[in-house]
């Protein structure tokens, strides 16, 4: 049974009641919904300089906001989307979404230096994508180089010539590629040479273990990032540490000299008019301190 309304009517969707057919067809129903009546959105998190805590950029993560079950992340969605080949029009969707989040950002802080950075499943590399994308970055005025492709070592495994056809095109148009979730698969390192990967971003797994466990376990834990940091700079790659919760983790995560990172002790993934807020709020305090 449905609960009807959760705390604050918000993640009202359990994983008790996802296993049955019943509940998989109503998330299907409710992403062609969505798409329809335009409930997704592209909720944003700052990616913030190691060094100064600036952002220099953001993710996009979409969620679906159904106007009276609240909001479905994108565990429930991605999946079933990919199984029923609405995918593609999904994130086709987000890749809009996102984009007219970051010409907003831009409108509002009046540079164009922050990043967005997309996620993308391997059945999003139609051969299409690179022309959509640039039909869209020429709508809102944004240059190529501030689009960041994420993709998981999944989209390189499949091996498909065709997908790195487009990435080598996405690339070659500007676009940076970062590879998401590092360090969670088979042999990641050998990808790095094989295609063209900017940026590593580090899995939030990582930044965990290195405030949990026994005083080895985390000293290894260090090891490790440091290990991978020092083989993503020396093939060129830019590296962004992921679940970042507390000071502590910041501190050690910009001591291994790691580049950027992202995670709740900045900012939650927000909805752009948050996030557009919380921005003001900050360039108003910067204002009245020089003042
Ligand atoms: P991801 O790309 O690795 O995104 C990071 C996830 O970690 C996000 O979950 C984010 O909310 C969460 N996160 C960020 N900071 C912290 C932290 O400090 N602590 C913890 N515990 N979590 C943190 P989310 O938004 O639920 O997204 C989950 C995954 O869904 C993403 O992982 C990405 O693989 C996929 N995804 C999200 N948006 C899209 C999209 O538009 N298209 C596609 N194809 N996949 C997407
Ligand atoms: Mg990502
Ligand atoms: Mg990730
Ligand atoms: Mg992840």
């Amino acid at each position: 049974a449905r609960k009807r309304d959760g705390k604050n009517g918000m993640q009202i969707f359990d994983a008790s009641m996802l296993d049955t057919a019943r509940e998989r067809h109503e998330i299907e129903q409710y992403i062609e919904s969505g798409l329809r009546e335009d409930w997704f959105e592209a909720y944003l998190q700052p990616i913030v300089s190691l060094s100064d805590g600036r952002i220099a950029g953001f993710e996009a993560l979409m969620r679906l906001n159904h106007p009276e079950k609240g909001i479905l992340p994108p565990a429930k969605i991605i999946g079933i989307a990919e199984e029923t080949g609405t995918i593609a029009l999904v994130g086709e969707r987000m890749m809009e979404k996102a984009i007219h989040n970051l010409a907003r950002i831009s409108r509002l802080d009046g540079t164009q230096e922050t990043y967005l950075a997309i996620n993308f499943s391997p059945l999003q590399f139609e051969e299409t994508l690179p022309h959509k994308l640039a039909a869209l970055l020429l709508k809102h005025h944004i240059a190529p180089n501030r689009i960041v492709i994420e993709i998981t070592e999944a989209v390189l495994m499949l091996d498909n010539p065709h997908i790195h056809a487009v990435l080598k095109q996405l690339s070659e148009f500007g676009c940076r590629i970062a590879l998401d979730d590092f360090g969670t698969g088979y042999s990641s390192l050998s990808y790095l040479n094989r295609f063209p990967v900017d940026i590593v971003k580090v899995d939030q797994s990582f930044t965990r273990s290195l405030s949990t466990g026994t005083a080895d376990v985390r000293r290894k834990s260090r090891m490790l990032i440091k290990g991978i940091r020092t083989i993503s700079h020396q093939m060129g790659c830019t590296v962004v540490a992921e679940g970042i919760e507390t000071q502590d983790q910041w501190e050690l995560l910009r001591k291994l000299g790691l580049d950027y990172g992202q995670g709740f002790l900045f900012s939650k993934p927000m909805p752009i008019e948050s996030m557009l807020q919380m921005l003001e709020t900050n360039s108003e305090a910067k204002a009245s301190n020089l003042a």
